[in-house]
């Protein structure tokens, strides 16, 4: 592997030819409308030739083993080490972006590397899995669909995180190689919140690709909802989204609501409350949501798993640790027997926190 300057880019799959001479990305609910020579609102995706092109197709910026804890997973295989892994640009444009100087990057630039590359790197750090995060990974999805398919072969699930922010199109590919998606939604999807600080003009589009994989696909899906003080934490659209998860995707999809911690252009707002963050579990669970969770508030007794039967702490947790587990090979409570919806036997990765690369300049 080295660094290049080289625009290693590939032909992408998902776009259309508009009758006025421009190409239409399908990639994303952006739905760009490209004229030639020009790129998309990512950066990434660009008009030559009449076809759409993926610029950073083997171009990776950044790559790391994290604890599948951390996407945040925490109902599908626990415990697992995951190669993460980025491109740089993104569709979204968060204000209070942690990985912005990825996301926000209009550059083209990262180390070479071709899918079965990305897959044997995963295999030779001993990760379990691949995550495709930092950005929202729909956007280089012809990239990262070439890579998951290289790691089933060895073995490998794969893992989006991602915003939702997605299509048909974008969908069919999942379909192809995707095992696992956490998405996340910011102050609950409220359309001021997203408007203001995401700039996308509504959630809808998450709300339907939701529908969709739950309806097309049998990828494990969680949700994560980051709540952020003062202009995104609305209880009643808390209660809005956990109605949704409930009614759309079933009472046993996990939820997280996410400690907001100041970063980006939002540095003046503070660490969101945890009486807050309760609030909102509080009302996961008025909803009927089985499995609901604080995310980025360590040592706190909502980061567990608990038995939505007998209220068995069934999985005990700290942070991204797992420090016992009390379900039996069926994954099922050891207290009183009930199913568990957790997929896949403890993991026990002691590769969890390596660094392999990141390209900073
Ligand atoms: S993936 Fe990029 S180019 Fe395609 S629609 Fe979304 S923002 Fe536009
Ligand atoms: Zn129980």
């Amino acid at each position: 592997m080295q660094s290049s300057d080289k625009v290693f880019g590939k032909q992408a799959e998902l776009f259309e030819n508009l009758p006025n001479g421009r190409v239409k990305c399908t990639a994303c609910a952006r739905y760009c409308e490209i004229p030639e020579g020009k790129s998309g609102l990512c950066g990434i995706r660009g008009v030559a030739d009449n076809k759409l092109f993926l610029y950073v197709y083997g171009k990776v910026i950044s790559g790391h083993i994290d604890p599948i804890e951390k996407k945040p997973v925490t109902h599908y295989r626990p415990g697992s080490g995951i190669y993460s892994i980025a491109t740089t640009g993104c569709n979204w444009l968060c204000k209070y972006c942690q990985n912005y100087d990825i996301s926000q990057r209009r550059k083209i630039e990262g180390v070479d590397m071709s899918p079965s590359q990305v897959a044997q790197t995963a295999m030779e750090y001993g990760a379990d899995g691949i995550a495709y995060t930092y950005n929202e990974p729909s956007i280089f999805i012809e990239f990262a669909r070439d890579c998951g398919i290289e790691a089933r072969k060895r073995g490998l699930f794969n893992i989006f995180v991602s915003n939702g922010y997605d299509t048909p199109d974008s969908v069919n590919l999942m379909d192809q190689f995707l095992d696992c998606i956490t998405v996340d939604f910011k102050g609950s999807g409220k359309q001021e919140f997203v408007r203001q600080y995401i700039g996308i003009p509504s959630a809808d589009p998450v709300f339907q690709t939701l529908k969709e994989i739950h309806g097309r696909t049998s990828i494990h899906t969680e949700i994560t909802d980051l709540i952020v003080p003062e202009v995104g934490d609305d209880l009643e659209a808390a209660r809005k989204l956990c109605r949704f998860v409930y009614d759309e995707l079933g009472p046993e999809t996990p939820i997280h609501f996410l400690r907001f911690h100041p970063d980006y252009k939002m540095m003046d707002f503070g660490y969101t409350p945890v009486e807050t963050l309760e609030k909102h579990h509080s009302i996961a669970k008025e909803e009927g949501l089985r499995y609901a969770y604080l995310g980025n508030v360590p040592g706190h007794p909502l980061e567990h798993t608990y038995c939505p039967e007998c209220n068995y702490v069934v999985i005990n947790r700290y942070g991204y640790d797992i420090l016992s587990w009390n379900l039996d090979k069926t994954n099922s409570c050891k207290n009183c027997g009930y199913p568990i919806s957790v997929t896949g036997a403890l993991k026990k990765s002691s590769k969890r926190g390596t660094s392999v690369f990141r390209i900073i300049q």
